[in-house]
């Protein structure tokens, strides 16, 4: 059983990716693999250097010059997109081999619609929390500012049109143990689903 869990920017879908690993899922959080795909020495990094040569200091990425070029740009974003996703879904796939027989595997999708990978699932969720809570986490975490943070949120898809498309919707709009006890519920639910 393969599960797509996503939710916006500070939504909360790490504490619940968390969570699902503790019930027991196999967990891939690919925004690390989408770290690995621009990691020093990489084809990805050679990519951007070639689109974008200011971002990549001393062989390396500078991530916040990157983001304040793709997040301020639809069509630079999706250059950018063109380069990771389809390395992510290369490096995915292969660490998906590592699940057990019979473990249910969740991939944790921040742009899961956007892209259309909910189409690949068994099952997709999506975690949404109020956008007030959301900004606040953003600007205590991420040392943005809140125009910044407002154009990451703006990037993503709306509440309203992931809870029509998820299967599970698990609202964040309470403490960490609510969080925790409807996470539990859904994983219960995908088991008896598996
Ligand atoms: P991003 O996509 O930006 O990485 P995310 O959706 O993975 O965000 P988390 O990292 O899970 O979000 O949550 C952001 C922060 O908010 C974390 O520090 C988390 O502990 C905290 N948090 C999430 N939900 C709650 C809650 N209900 N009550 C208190 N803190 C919360």
């Amino acid at each position: 059983m393969r599960v797509g869990l996503t939710g916006g920017i500070g939504s909360g879908k790490s504490v619940v990716a968390k969570t699902f690993a503790e019930l027991g899922a196999f967990v891939i959080d690919t925004d690390e693999l989408a770290r690995d795909a621009v990691a020093p020495g990489s084809a990805g990094l050679r990519e951007i250097a070639a689109l974008w040569p200011q971002v990549v200091r001393d062989g390396a990425l500078d991530r916040p010059a990157l983001a304040a070029i793709v997040f301020a740009d639809g069509a630079q974003r999706e250059r950018l997109n063109a380069i990771v996703h389809p390395e992510v879904r290369r490096l995915a796939a292969e660490r998906e081999r590592g699940a057990a027989p019979g473990q249910t595997i969740v991939q944790v999708i921040p742009l899961l619609f956007e892209v259309g990978l909910d189409a690949q699932m068994d099952a997709n969720v999506v975690v949404i929390a109020p956008d007030s809570a959301r900004l606040e986490r953003v600007l205590a975490r991420d040392g943005v500012d809140e125009t910044h943070a407002r154009a990451r949120m703006a990037a993503q898809i709306a509440p309203d049109a992931a809870r029509r498309r998820a299967d599970y919707v698990i609202e964040n709009d309470a403490d960490l143990a609510a969080l925790r006890a409807r996470t539990v519920a859904v994983y219960e639910s995908l088991q008896r689903r598996a």
